[in-house]
C-alpha cells in the first residue's frame, strides 16, 4: 500500500506529476540544439518518465557562453555577499516548498525509497544551499604580516565559470554540494547531471531563477558522459571542473583538464570503505545495525558505503547473525510505498553489474550468508536482495572493487594491526570506521586509517559543517564545510607600497 500516515497515495501523486526533460540554459527550458533526446526510464517498473534533452558539445558551448557572459557582466559575481545570501535563502525555502515534487522525482528517477527522499534528500539539499548562503557574508580576507612599509591584502575572488559533473546515487544532494558553494562564492555554473537521474537538477535550476538568481548564472545541460560531460571538462572557457563519480571517470576528467586549459580539477570518486568491529565493543546489536545501514542505505549505492566489514575473529558469528537478521527484515520493496526501506537499483546495467559481482564472490569461494538473488518487488524493475558474504579473503574482487549495491563483504582479522593493514590495502581512501571501547585503539586506528572520514563507534555520521572527500584514488579536494570554497575561489594578493 503506497499510502503514508498523512493518507498520501504516492502512486497517484506520481501519475499526476508533470515531468520535463529539457535543459535549462539562460533561465529557460530548451531542447538540445540538434533536437536529440533520450528516454528517462524509472527503475521502479521500467516506465518511461519523459524524454530528456541529450545535450552535446554545442549545447555545452551555449551554456558556457551564457555563464561566461553573466559572470563578466557581474550579474551575480558583483553582488554583495549579503545579496547573494538572500537569494540562496529564498532558493532553500523554495526547495522546501517543493519537497513532495522533488522527492517524487528523485524516487521515480533513481529508485530510492520515497521516505528517504522526503526525510533525507530534500532537507539535506535545502540545508546545504541555506548553509552556504549563510556562510558567505561571514568570510573575511586577510592582511599578511609583511613589514610596515607595505600593506599586502589577501582576498578571495570567484574562479569564474565552474563546470560540475555529478552522479546518480544522490542526484540532488551531490548537485547541491557543488551548486551551493559555487554560487555563494559568486561564480557562474554549468551542471551536467547523470544521464541516469537528470530530473531534480533541472527543477533546481528553475527554482533558483524563481528565487532571484539572475538567468544564465546556473545552467543545467543533461546528456551523456562521453558527449556532454567530456565537452564540459575539455572546454577552454571553463575555469574549474568539480566532479563526483567513479574513479575511472575522474581520471578521464583530470586528463581532459590537462589536454585543454589546465582548469582546476576537484574529484570526489569511489570508495571501498572498511568498517572495523573490535571484540571489545560491548553493544553488538548497535554495531550490527550501523553495519547494515552502512551498506543497505540507499541500496548500497553510496560512495562512502561500509562495504567491507572487518570483524575480529571471536565475535564474527554473533555479529553476522545480527546483520543477517536485519537483512532479512528489509527485503527490496516498492520505492513509492512509505514503508519500504530498500528500493530499486538505479537501472538495468547497474543491476546486472551487482549480480555479476555476487556471482564473482561465489565463484571465488566466499559464502553467501543471506540474499544473493535478484527479485521483482513490483512485478519487474531493478531489485536485488540485501546480500552478505562471509569468509571473504582480502584479495577477492568483492573485497577490492566498488560494487555500488547492497552487497557486504565480511573479512575476519586477529588484531588491530591486521585490521588496519587490511583496511588500508585498497586503492580507495574515502571513509573508514572503528568500533571499540579502547580509547587507545580508537585513536591509533583513526590516525593510521588512510581515509578522508574516520568514524569511531558510528558510521556515516554527517553534517554540512564537516569536509567530505577522499585520500588516494577516492579523489582530491573536499565537498561540504568552508573548505569547499577553496575549490571555487582564487586567492589574490594585492601588495601596496607604503614607503
Ligand atoms: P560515473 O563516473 O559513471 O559518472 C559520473 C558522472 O560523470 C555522470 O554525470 C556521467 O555522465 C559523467 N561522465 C561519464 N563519463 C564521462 C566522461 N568521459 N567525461 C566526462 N563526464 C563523464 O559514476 P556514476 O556511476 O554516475 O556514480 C557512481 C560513482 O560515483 C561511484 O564510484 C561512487 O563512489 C562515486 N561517488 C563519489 C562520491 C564522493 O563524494 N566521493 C559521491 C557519490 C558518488
Amino acid at each position: 500500500m503506497a499510502r503514508d500516515h498523512n493518507g498520501i497515495d504516492w502512486h497517484a501523486r506520481a501519475a499526476a506529476l508533470s515531468i520535463r526533460g529539457e535543459a535549462v540554459i539562460d533561465g529557460r527550458r530548451v531542447a538540445a540544439l540538434d533536437g536529440a533526446t533520450f528516454s528517462c526510464l524509472s527503475p521502479i517498473d521500467g516506465r518511461r518518465l519523459t524524454l530528456v534533452a541529450a545535450g552535446d558539445g554545442p549545447d555545452i558551448d551555449a551554456a558556457v557562453a551564457v555563464a561566461r557572459a553573466s559572470f563578466e557582466r557581474g550579474d551575480w559575481s558583483d553582488k554583495s555577499p549579503a545579496a547573494r545570501k538572500r537569494v540562496l535563502q529564498n532558493f532553500a525555502a523554495l526547495i522546501e516548498g517543493a519537497t513532495e515534487e522533488l522527492a517524487l522525482l528523485e524516487t521515480l528517477d533513481m529508485g530510492k525509497p520515497i521516505s528517504d527522499a522526503l526525510q533525507v534528500d530534500v532537507p539535506a539539499t535545502a540545508r546545504c544551499i541555506r548553509w552556504y548562503g549563510e556562510a558567505i557574508d561571514k568570510i573575511y580576507g586577510e592582511i599578511a604580516p609583511t613589514s610596515r612599509d607595505s600593506l599586502a591584502l589577501i582576498t578571495r575572488e570567484p574562479v569564474g565559470v565552474v563546470g560540475a559533473i555529478v552522479p546518480w546515487n544522490f542526484p540532488m544532494i551531490m548537485a547541491a554540494w557543488k551548486i551551493a558553494p559555487v554560487l555563494a562564492a559568486g561564480n557562474s555554473l554549468v551542471l551536467k547531471p547523470s544521464e541516469k537521474s537528470p530530473l531534480t537538477a533541472l527543477r533546481l535550476a528553475e527554482l533558483a531563477v524563481e528565487a532571484g538568481l539572475p538567468a544564465g548564472v546556473f545552467n543545467v545541460v543533461p546528456g551523456f558522459g562521453h558527449t556532454a560531460g567530456k565537452a564540459l571538462a575539455l572546454h577552454m572557457d571553463v575555469d574549474a571542473i568539480a566532479f563526483t563519480g567513479s574513479t575511472a571517470t575522474g581520471k578521464l576528467v583530470a586528463q581532459y583538464a590537462a589536454q585543454s586549459n589546465l582548469k582546476r580539477v576537484s574529484l570526489e570518486c569511489g570508495g571501498k570503505s572498511p568498517n572495523i568491529v573490535m571484540a571489545d565493543y560491548p553493544d553488538l546489536k548497535r554495531a550490527a545495525r550501523a553495519a547494515a545501514g552502512a551498506i543497505f542505505f540507499n541500496q548500497g549505492e553510496m560512495c562512502s558505503a561500509g562495504s567491507r566489514l572487518l570483524v575480529q575473529e571471536s565475535i564474527r558469528d554473533a555479529l553476522l547473525e545480527e546483520i543477517v537478521a536485519i537483512a532479512r527484515s528489509m527485503p527490496p520493496g516498492d520505492p513509492l510505498d512509505p514503508a519500504t526501506r530498500l528500493g530499486a537499483l538505479v537501472d538495468e546495467p547497474q543491476t546486472q553489474r551487482v549480480m555479476e559481482y555476487i556471482e564473482a564472490g561465489r565463484s571465488e569461494g566466499a559464502k553467501i550468508a543471506v540474499g544473493g538473488q535478484r527479485v521483482s518487488a513490483t512485478g519487474g524493475g531493478c531489485y536485488v536482495e540485501p546480500t552478505v558474504f562471509a569468509g571473504v579473503q582480502p584479495g577477492m574482487r568483492i573485497a577490492r572493487e566498488e560494487i555500488f549495491g547492497p552487497v557486504l563483504a565480511t573479512i575476519t582479522f586477529r588484531d588491530l594491526d591486521e585490521a588496519i593493514r587490511i583496511g588500508n590495502d585498497v586503492v580507495y581512501g574515502l571513509a573508514a570506521a572503528i568500533w571499540t571501547h579502547d580509547i587507545t585503539a580508537a585513536h591509533r586506528a583513526a590516525r593510521a586509517l588512510r581515509a578522508g572520514m574516520v568514524y569511531v563507534n558510528c558510521y556515516d555520521a554527517d553534517d554540512i559543517t564537516v569536509p567530505f572527500g577522499g585520500f588516494k584514488q577516492s579523489g582530491t579536494g573536499r565537498d561540504k564545510s568552508l573548505h569547499a570554497f577553496d575549490k571555487y575561489t582564487e586567492l589574490k594578493t594585492t601588495w601596496i607600497d607604503l614607503a
